[in-house]
């Protein structure tokens, strides 16, 4: 295993596709390479041929009109540094400032990320909750899976051979949407999570936003704020909450979503939305954690995600208090 391989660098999807077909489907594709050239030094891949996607222009997009789409090549530190992304998609600019360190930020992909099909992938998540589509391109002209069902299980996800992720499509949120990724780690530089939780959420202010700013903006307890925001009738109009390493695959939190909907935002609700998500997840006993552990930091984070979403709403041009659990 290992030894010498060519490398190309097309120019196409085209290209890249028929030199796919030309190594008998023995070849693989290479983005960043920060997973890839991982497998080959550890022997786990030999590939008869690496064909690059670095050079494709088509996978190379980020347009923010009508919704998000992010071509498969773009990097992760590119869209951590997007402002439209910061305040709209949140949760994704939370999680792509957080893979590796800068220089495997500089290189890796949100492709790479997704396409490597890890259960730790830290964009996973974001994607779930902002409702993220893959376009995938094939022999066959183009088709779109949504991400829920792009990961079939750890390391496999729903390309056919010789397929190429040509990127992802997030719909428009109105008025009233945030959304965060926490990301759960043993310590705070480059390491993958133990557990991540994205939500996003649509809220409505029955009482006086003022009031709910205010309560923000406190140094009071949560519970306190908490009070304040039932006292002023926060509610959740819509929610999504998704979870990783909890599970073969990245998963929402379907029932937690559920419950959660239509609901005025206090202490009592964040407790059992985080009671159900934990229940909802399958986590086991891994080097960078417990099953109990997590399931335990399940219950925490997903009440902490659903309050930095409903911050960025209420206080979006403030940056939230690093002091502050959420
Ligand atoms: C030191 C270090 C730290 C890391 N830290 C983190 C971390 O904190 N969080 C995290 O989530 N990950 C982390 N990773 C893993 C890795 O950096 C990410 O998963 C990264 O996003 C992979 O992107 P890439 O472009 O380098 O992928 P590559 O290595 O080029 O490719 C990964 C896989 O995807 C396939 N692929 C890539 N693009 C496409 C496409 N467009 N169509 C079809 N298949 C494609 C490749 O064939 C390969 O199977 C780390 C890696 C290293 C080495």
């Amino acid at each position: 295993m290992g030894g010498s391989y060519e490398y190309y660098r097309p120019a196409t999807i085209d290209e890249a596709m028929a030199l796919m077909e030309g190594s008998g489907g023995n070849g693989v594709y290479i983005a960043g390479g920060t997973d890839v050239m991982v497998l080959i030094r550890q022997k786990k891949l030999a590939p008869a041929c690496l064909i690059s996607l670095r050079n494709i222009g088509e996978l190379a997009y980020l347009e923010t009109g009508g919704g998000l789409t992010v071509g498969s090549a773009v990097t992760h530190d590119e869209i951590a540094k997007n402002a439209f992304i910061q305040r709209s998609y949140s949760a994704l600019a939370d999680a792509t400032k957080k893979v590796g360190s800068l220089q495997i930020r500089n290189v890796a992909t949100m492709g790479g990320n997704i396409c490597n099909a890890a259960p730790s992938a830290d964009t996973a998540c974001p994607l779930l909750v902002l409702d993220a589509s893959a376009r995938i391109a094939g022999k066959g002209g183009e088709r779109v899976v949504p991400l829920d069902e792009f990961f079939l299980g750890p390391n496999k996800v729903a390309l056919e051979k010789g397929e190429i992720l040509k990127g992802f499509a997030m719909p428009a949120f109105g008025e009233g949407t945030g959304s965060a990724y926490i990301k759960h780690t043993r310590r705070e530089a480059m390491d993958l999570p133990m557990l991540g939780v994205a939500a996003r959420v649509t809220i409505r202010v029955e009482g006086s936003e003022v009031g709910c700013r205010d309560a923000m903006c406190t140094i009071d307890t949560i519970s306190n704020i908490l009070k304040r925001f039932e006292d002023e009738g926060l509610v959740c109009e819509d929610a999504r909450i998704a979870m990783g390493v909890v599970a073969p695959r990245p998963m929402r939190a379907k029932k937690a979503e559920e419950a959660l909907k239509g609901k005025v935002i206090s202490e009592k609700l964040l407790g059992e939305i985080g009671e159900i998500a934990a229940s909802e997840a399958q986590p086991r006993d891994s080097i960078r954690g417990e099953a109990w552990y997590r399931r335990d930091m399940i219950q925490v984070l997903t009440g902490r995600a659903i309050l930095r979403a409903v911050d960025r709403v209420i206080r979006p041009d403030d940056v939230i208090w690093p002091q502050r659990l959420w």
